[in-house]
């Protein structure tokens, strides 16, 4: 029987395991957090693409192609085999004109995935990649590894909040460099949102406190340097504000953009959580401004791989792990993580 080894036990990490163990491998997977599920968990779940190929490679310019049309083409059969494994659906449309997918709740998606998976070692890092036995990276990224993100990403890393899960720190990059990978594009792209600069932020608050309508407003740092941000998904504002004194800036928002929609909420609401949590929420002339934060959650660079997920010899790696695919914007990183995991089982495993 053919052996795998896996190393985390989030999206990528898991569907990998559970898709060998469909094919007949035997698995072991690593995982170092105390339970399973990583950022997955944390996530809202959509799993989406962009409803055409152009609008993709327009949105995410400086992605390896290959990768992104693996990624692409491949999402349709690996929404419908997590649909065929019971992954509790919440919603079949994104609510994002540009993209289609669907939404799964997070914890069931971890609860139908890790049963599947085999066993799965928790608060059992990986420290080394085994001789001989092949081995699939899914460790979720190094945005929780302060020096690689202060080194590849902002020196200002000390002031960034990390929004995802705490135990991504960049081992997959290092495991997968000693063995002779080679590094993606885009090292220092991220995605993630800007926050509500409240006095404290745990996780339960990363959805609530994203402060996602920079387009409706004044955007500046606390030299009252000026930037103008145009990206759907903020991911252009978030980088820039990564970048700043102490990763701040100041949205001044006019009452008149108060009431514009933002997903299920209004700016004015999402302005009005940010004062509740306790953030600085200023009154202006005709206008507020509200203190934000750049938070962290997936980096967008990492290990290079090709269309099977290979990393080096022996080697895979699928997930947040894997960089070049959203570079130069953004993409659905959970669907990234589904595809190149189920892709790096079945070359793995040879199915
Ligand atoms: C609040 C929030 C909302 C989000 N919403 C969405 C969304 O709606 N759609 C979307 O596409 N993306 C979303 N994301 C991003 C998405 O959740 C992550 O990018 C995705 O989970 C990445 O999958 P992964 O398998 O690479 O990493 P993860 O799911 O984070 O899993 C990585 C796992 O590896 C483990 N690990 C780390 N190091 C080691 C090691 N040395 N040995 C063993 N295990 C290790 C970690 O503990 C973790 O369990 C969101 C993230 C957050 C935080």
């Amino acid at each position: 029987m053919r052996r795998l080894v896996v190393v985390g036990a989030g999206m990528a990490g898991l569907a990998a395991a559970a898709r060998a163990r469909e094919l007949g491998a035997d698995v072991v997977v690593h995982e170092k957090g105390p339970h399973p599920g990583g950022s997955m968990l944390l996530s809202s779940g959509f799993v989406w693409r962009y409803r055409d190929w152009e609008t993709f490679r327009a949105e995410c310019p400086g992605g390896d192609p290959s990768l992104q049309r693996v990624v692409w083409e491949g999402l349709e059969d690996a929404l419908a085999w997590l649909e065929s494994l019971g992954a509790p659906v919440v919603a079949r449309q994104t609510g994002n004109p540009r993209t289609a997918g669907v939404r799964f709740d997070p914890r069931g998606l971890t609860q139908v995935l890790a049963p599947r998976a085999g066993e799965i070692r928790l608060g059992d890092p990986l420290a080394a990649v085994p001789q001989g036995v092949p081995t699939v990276l899914a460790t979720g990224g190094f945005q929780g590894g302060r020096e690689l993100v202060r080194r590849h990403v902002t020196p200002e890393a000390d002031a960034l909040v990390l929004r995802a899960n705490p135990w991504s720190t960049g081992d997959g990059l290092s495991l997968a460099l000693a063995s002779g990978a080679a590094f993606s594009g885009g090292l220092n792209e991220f995605y993630g949102r800007n926050l509500a600069a409240a006095p404290r932020i745990g996780s339960e608050d990363f959805v609530p406190l994203a402060q996602v309508y920079a387009r409706h407003a004044l955007v500046e740092n606390v030299r009252g340097e000026r930037f103008e941000a145009r990206h759907w998904a903020d991911v252009d504002v978030v980088q820039w504000t990564a970048r700043q004194p102490g990763a701040r800036a100041w949205y001044v928002v006019p009452d008149e953009a108060l009431g514009e929609p933002v997903r299920e909420r209004t700016v004015g609401e999402l302005v009005e959580t940010a004062r509740r949590a306790g953030a600085p929420v200023q009154r202006m002339d005709g206008a507020t401004r509200v203190e934000v934060v750049a938070g962290i959650t997936s980096t967008l660079g990492g290990i290079r791989v090709d269309e099977r997920a290979r990393a080096a010899d022996g080697l895979w790696a699928a997930g947040a792990d894997v960089g070049g695919i959203s570079t130069g914007g953004w993409s659905s990183a959970l669907a990234a993580a589904l595809v190149l995991g189920r892709i790096a089982a079945e070359d793995a495993v040879g199915g």
